[in-house]
């Protein structure tokens, strides 16, 4: 490939890309960070010449190949200018590459805030907005659903601005259009005047939670909880606004750093090969961490953040609420019961979101139960979960689930047909701006083209 000199500038070769979780990897043909808008139409230009594929990255966190390109990758990161604050109508604009946890903290100092987040904030925006992400709060919309304007450099008609009034169907498909639309280049986003959250987290078994679920799922703004498997015991963290003092949890050194995260990875690397302990391991943390109410006030994004230790395996899905129930008990059942041997970590997380109208949106017409199931990596070491995995999914689909798009599935382009009503028109919308395929990597020709042997490199 010929790059000019501007290409040379801000391209690099031999660079090796894995997600965080290093699990999945990948060697792109070349790699970019580009600084400014005639940057990124430079290289896509470059991948329409030479038909190759070119794929954005923003903090590589997705927990699949869904990044992975062998082809011309696209690092985002230095793309991240704030545009615009407007205070008075309470929207952000940024660049594609900003990341949350920046953008977090420029809304705190303008009197802003985002109004829901995931359990992190490293992501990019563009690639929270590219799968869906979300927080919890059965009234509350994935971050996708908060984006009110959004510009899109596609391959076949250049730049596109969409929003509501205006071509809206390009901006519903792009909301949550896992890179295959082109790239994100900027977005407007509603926020709300920067807020409070007192949050409460207690203990509550298993069964007394799935007896009151529909009073749980709306006795706050924010309601998640987790599940200790192999054991009766959740804890149920919820949050609402509040105007009180601040009264932030306080680090104890000895407790969150030595024990919860240098002996639990050590355990956890021990019980590699003494899995039936695990069950043991799960009480255990439990009566140590979890057991006592804890109630804290703080600024909202730092109350919906929180530590998630190390690189692990993850699997996600979102079902119809209402099915929230069945589909727990059932899954409860197989772990605590199953003769396969298989012991799982904690947690298995609940959550909850509002249906929103993004074509893609594993919320789309319909308020949705997200559950999600972990086996964390020691050390970054492998540890078994494909039987867990397999049994996990096959519970979800009975439950007409659809997996989130950040984390390795095995939904098939027809299964996803079936659950997406507006999927045709996206694979429709997708074929006329992007006609040679330009944006397609393996995770995408796998689920949304049906070619099944394009395998992910595990
Ligand atoms: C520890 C951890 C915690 C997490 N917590 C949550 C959670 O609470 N809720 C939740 O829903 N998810 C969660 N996730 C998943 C995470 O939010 C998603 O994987 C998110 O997409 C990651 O953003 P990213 O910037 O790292 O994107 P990447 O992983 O780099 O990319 C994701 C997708 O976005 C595309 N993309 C990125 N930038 C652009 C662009 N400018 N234009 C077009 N496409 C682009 C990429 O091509 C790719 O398809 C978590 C992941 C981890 C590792």
């Amino acid at each position: 490939m010929i790059l000019d000199d501007r290409l040379k500038q801000i391209s690099g070769v031999n660079k090796k890309f894995s997600n965080w979780s290093k699990v999945f990897e990948c060697k792109p043909e070349l790699f970019f960070m580009p600084e400014n808008e005639d940057d990124i139409i430079k290289i896509v230009e470059l991948a329409k010449r030479y038909n190759k594929n070119v794929r954005a990255i923003g903090a590589g966190h997705s927990p699949s190949d869904l990044a992975c390109t062998e082809g011309l990758m696209i690092n985002m990161d230095n793309f991240n200018k704030i545009i615009e604050i407007d205070s008075e109508n309470k929207t952000v604009t940024a660049e594609a590459g900003t990341r949350v946890y920046k953008l977090n903290e420029v809304l705190q100092k303008n009197g802003l805030a985002l109004s829901n987040l995931g359990s992190i904030s490293e992501q990019s925006i563009a690639g929270a907005i590219s799968t869906a992400t979300h927080g919890s709060g059965i009234n509350f919309g994935n971050i996708s659903s908060q984006v009110i304007r959004l510009t899109l450099l596609t391959a076949s008609k250049g730049i596109i601005n969409c929003s509501a009034d205006e071509n809206d169907d390009v901006f519903k498909a792009s909301l949550c259009s896992i890179g295959a639309l082109g790239i994100i280049l900027k977005v407007k986003i509603r926020c709300e005047s920067a807020f409070k959250l007192e949050s409460k987290q207690f203990p509550m078994k298993f069964n007394d939670i799935l007896n009151n679920l529909d009073s749980i799922v709306n006795s706050a703004e924010h309601v998640r909880f987790w599940y200790f498997p192999h054991t009766e015991n959740c804890i149920i963290w919820k949050a609402d606004k509040t105007i009180k003092e601040l009264n932030p949890p306080k680090q104890n050194y000895f407790k969150d750093y030595i024990i919860s995260f240098h002996l639990y990875q050590f355990l956890l690397y021990i019980l590699r090969y003494f899995p039936s302990k695990l069950p043991l391991l799960n009480q255990k943390m439990f009566n140590y961490k979890f057991s006592q109410e804890k109630q804290f006030v703080d600024d909202s994004y730092k109350q919906f953040n929180f530590d998630c230790l190390f690189p692990q395996y993850t699997s996600e899905w979102a079902i119809p609420l209402e099915k929230t129930k069945e589909a727990l008990e059932k899954l409860y059942d197989w772990i605590n019961n199953n003769k396969e041997n298989v012991f799982v970590h904690y947690p298995v997380e609940v959550r909850f979101s509002d249906k929103d109208d993004i074509w893609l949106s594993p919320a789309y017409n319909r308020k949705v139960c997200y559950i999600g199931v972990i086996m964390y990596r020691p050390y970054d070491k492998p540890v078994s979960y494909k039987k867990l995995w397999a049994v996990f999914e096959k519970i979800m689909r009975s439950y007409d689930g659809r997996p989130h798009w950040a984390k390795a599935h095995t939904m098939t382009t027809i299964e996803l047909e079936k659950t997406y009503p507006k999927f045709k028109e996206f694979i429709k919308l997708q074929k006329s701006l992007d006609p040679n395929g330009i944006f397609l990597n393996s995770y995408l020709k796998r689920h949304l083209f049906n070619q099944m042997d394009v395998k992910a490199k595990l």
